[in-house]
Parts: C-alpha cells; structure tokens; sequence
C-alpha cells in the first residue's frame, strides 16, 4: 500500500481504466491482455494498462482512417487549429492532474512535471493551433503551356507516433500537435513504462471537441503493438522518438510500405567549455545539462570537454554544485532527481559507471545507488573525471544523471572529439569569444547548439538529429513538412 504523501497524490490522481482509446471511447483489447505501470520512486503498482495486439491496432488504425474520410477530413484548418487551443485549454485546466500521473508514472521530480513538461505541452499545442491555418502551398513560376502552377499542402494520412518514457506528453504532443494541426489523424504508441499521460491527452482530446477516431491511443509493447503500427499498411508515416536501436528497426519494417519515417533517436552530446567562459555560468550549464530529467534525455550533454587549464577550477565548482543535488520523493516540490524510470535503467547506469573505472575514469562525485527509504530507482548524480573520447562511456548513451568529463588542450582538438560520435543531437559551447562561440556552433556536427546555455527548448525552433541521431525535424514551421504531402497542379490553357 501507498504511503504518506504518494497515498495522497494517488488518491488526487484518476487512473484511466485498463482499456485502450479508440473511436473516442475506452474498448477492451482484443485478447484481454493487461500489464501493470509502476511508480518508480515507491516499486508499487500504480494501475493496469490495456495491451494492444495486431488486431487492435488494426482497429484503431481503421478508426483513424475513418476519421481522415469522416469528421477530421471535413474540418477546415482554422477550425483544426481552434480545437488545437482547446485542448491545450483543457491541459492547462488539468495541469496539476497530468504533472502528478507523470510523476508517479515517470519518478520525475514534481517540479519538473509541474513547470516544464505539462506547460511545455501546452505551449506546442498553441504553437500549432497557430500554424493551421497557415499551411499553405504556392504559385510555380512555371514554363510551358499553362495559365497557371501551383503546389498543394496536404496531409501525409494516418500517422503511427511512438514515443519513449522520459518526456511521455510532451514527446506525444511534439508528434500529434503538428500532425493534427496539417489534417492528419494519429495511432499513439506511448512507451509500456509510461502510458498514463498520453491516455489522459486522448480523452481530453475529446473533451475539447476533436472528432473520434482523430486520436487513437494503442499501449502495448514494442515489438506487438509497436511493430504492428510499423508494418500495417494503411499507416502512411511513422514518427519514432525512442533509441538508435529501434530507429534502426523502424526504418527496416518501414521499408515494405515504403512508409514516410521520422527518427528522433539518441545521442552522447557534446558540452564544450573553453577556459575564457563564465566558469560560474558553465559549471551550472555543465550541471543542468546533465542532471536535469534524471540524465533520462535524449539530448543531455553527457560528455563534458573542458580546456586543460581551467579543468580544476570548473571541476570544483561543479562537484560543489553537485555535491548538493540530492535524490528524494519526487512528489516533494523541492525534489530536483527523482527516481529512474526501472530498476533496469538503474542497473545499465551502474554497469556503465563500473566499464567506466573498469578503463581508467574516476569518479568525482557520486556513483552509487541512493537509498531513499529502501525502495525505488534512485541514483547518486555522478561524476566521472579523466575520460578520454574512446572510453564506452563516452561513446555509448547512458541515459542516466552520468558525466564523463574530457579535458582538452586546444578549440581544434575539443571539435574535432566533440564530432567523433556516431550521434549528432545537441551540443553546448561556453566562451566570452562571440567569433570562437559562432564558429564552433558552425563546425558542430549537431541539429541543435546551445551557446552559454544548456538544455532550452523553444516550440518554433526545430529540433532534432544530424548522423545516427536520426532524420526530421520536430517543432518549429520544419515539422510541418514531416506531416504534409507536396502537389504540383498544373492548370492547362
Ligand atoms: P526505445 O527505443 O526502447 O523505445 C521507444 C518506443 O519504441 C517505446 O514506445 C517502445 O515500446 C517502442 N518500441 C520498442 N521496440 C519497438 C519495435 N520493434 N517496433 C516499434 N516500436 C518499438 O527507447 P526508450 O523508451 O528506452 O527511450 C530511451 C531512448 O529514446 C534513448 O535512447 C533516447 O536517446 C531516445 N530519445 C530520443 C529523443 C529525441 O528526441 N531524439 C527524445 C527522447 C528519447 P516499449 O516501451 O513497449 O518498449
């Protein structure tokens, strides 16, 4: 049984039932099969969940369709974009809700849940509520015998949108926001260690008016409802957010519908500080950049270059910063690391942490498990010094609160370490030299660069991968072509 105050943020909280969404309504799978989500920070059961088989997905990928046809299909796109706004209306009415089901689902701090990614989804729901009406195509300057050529906008059709366990609404909404906003209908594949969220978003969907079938909600596992979305043939697009592994995967059942793809993968990003930067400022940026989430993001700067000589100077500021970020109950308000998603996750993190000292890295800070009244998935943030590029743990993403700092001696050398990685995500620069700062951001292999910053997201600007970091872009106008077709019309004299 729950306890304190996790008994009382479950009892605030309405599980949905275990039933999948679709056609606008809550229906029993298929073959009756359930699995149990838990919270993170307690190892208790917090509700079943429906799991999705083929069958279901079918279904639901048929109710979609029918909605492309139907009621969706019909809707004028200003009328799109003013149900977009209500439903971020209704988001917005249930934020405290939806923070506290992502909390207990995710073992994020409620600070997180409360003021970045509950209000972060609402944000991108009004970001495309605006775009709607605006998606439009153009007139060719065309040669021949025409009076006129222009290009039409449409969308792709019913798109398949998976998505991982550590931002699960606002990765759910950076996918359905703009391809609702474009006319397509959505198949939603939430991740098995986080469903809650993006079942709730179903039903407020309705709430705010949006037609059945527009939004389906299928949980289940990867390889059965996941892979079933991938291959069914009258999903036009698949828009993955999850690891390279499984972007590989997509990509390959993808091929047999030549399906539209967009990969939002991982990354071992790059945070470079240079010794004239604000050491104060990067120390914070360098902490953020890592800690934040848990580590459990995708774009986190996990490999931290520092000019030789200031590397002991950051490095004590750091490990000061550090030693004061404490795991705890992630309901406290003033919890800023939570609980890992699994023990699973917990056990790659230390498995990392041991092949790292196993090759020659020290740890700096941290590096245990924390015990946190005996039960949950709670890690010390940790620290590891004197990594060189080769390591494992320089290579591979941990996706944990693990920093492997790299000393280096010149800007050439700290660019060219930054870009030997296989992924390309994010990457971070800290100078006071505006030349040195854009010209590095330039020879970055990265879809997005931070500059005297760390980890800042905005809705209009475009996010996503260059390398094995994966291919389209979310957010921003640039989404929009991910969710939309190009036509040329030819008019004849
Ligand atoms: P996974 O790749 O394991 O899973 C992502 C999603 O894919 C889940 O819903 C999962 O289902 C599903 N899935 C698994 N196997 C298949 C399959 N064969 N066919 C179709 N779907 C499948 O990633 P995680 O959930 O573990 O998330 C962590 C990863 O996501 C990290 O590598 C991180 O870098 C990346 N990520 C990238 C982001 C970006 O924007 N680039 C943002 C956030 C995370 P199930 O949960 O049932 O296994």
């Amino acid at each position: 049984m729950a306890t304190g105050v996790v008994a009382a943020a479950q009892a605030a909280v309405r599980f949905p039932p275990p039933k999948l969404w679709i056609d606008g309504d809550w229906v029993e799978p298929e073959d009756g099969r359930v699995f149990v989500t838990e919270n993170p920070a307690t190892e208790e059961a917090l509700c079943e969940v429906a799991s999705a088989g083929a069958a279901d997905v079918d279904r639901a990928v048929q109710s979609s369709r029918a909605a492309l046809h139907g009621a969706w299909g019909s809707t004028s796109a200003r009328e799109r974009g003013r149900l977009l706004w209500k439903l971020a209306d209704a988001l917005e009415a249930q934020i405290d809700e939806l923070a506290l089901l992502e909390t207990l689902d995710n073992g994020k701090p409620i600070f997180e849940s409360r003021y970045v990614d509950v209000p972060g989804a609402i944000e991108a729901l009004r970001y495309y509520a605006g775009w709607a009406d605006k998606v439009t195509g153009s007139t060719l300057p065309v040669d021949g015998p025409f009076v006129l050529a222009y290009t039409l906008r449409e969308p792709v059709g019913v798109v398949g949108a998976i998505t991982p366990w550590n931002f699960p609404l606002i990765q759910a909404v950076w996918k359905i926001a703009p391809a609702l906003a474009c006319g397509n209908t959505v198949v939603h594949k939430p991740a098995s260690y986080t469903p809650l969220t993006a079942l709730r978003l179903a039903e407020l969907a309705k709430e705010a008016g949006i037609p059945a079938g527009t939004l389906n909600v299928v949980p289940g596992t990867g390889s059965a409802a996941g892979a079933a979305l991938v291959a069914h043939p009258q999903v036009a697009k698949v828009s993955f957010t999850g690891s390279t592994e499984v972007g590989r995967t997509i990509m390959r059942g993808a091929a047999d519908t030549i399906k539209r793809v967009t990969l939002e993968l991982g990354g071992k990003s790059p945070n470079i500080v240079f010794a004239d930067a604000d050491l104060d400022a990067a120390a914070k940026g360098a902490y953020t950049g890592i800690f934040y989430g848990k580590g459990e993001v995708c774009a986190a700067g996990s490999r931290l270059f520092v000019e030789a000589k200031v590397h002991d100077e950051l490095m004590e500021k750091l490990v000061a910063r550090t030693k004061r970020l404490t795991p705890a109950d992630p309901l406290d308000p003033r919890t800023r690391l939570g609980a890992l998603v699994s023990k699973a996750q917990r056990e790659t993190v230390l498995h990392y942490i041991e092949e790292g000292k196993r090759e020659g890295a020290t740890v700096a800070w941290g590096g245990e498990p924390a015990d946190i009244g005996g039960k949950g998935w709670f890690m010390q943030p940790t620290i590891l010094d004197g990594v060189r590029n080769d390591m494992l743990v320089a290579r591979e993403e941990i996706f944990g609160p693990v920093l492997a700092v790299i000393p280096f001696d010149q800007p050439d050398e700290a660019v060219e370490l930054a870009n030997a990685s296989i992924y390309g995500l994010a990457a971070g620069v800290w100078t006071r030299d505006i030349g040195k700062a854009h010209d590095v951001a330039r020879r970055l292999q990265a879809g997005t660069v931070w500059i005297n910053q760390y980890n800042w997201y905005d809705s209009a600007a475009p996010f996503g991968g260059f390398k094995q970091s994966g291919f389209g872009r979310e957010l921003g106008q640039e989404a929009l072509a991910a969710y939309t077709e190009v036509k040329s019309v030819y008019v004849g004299r």
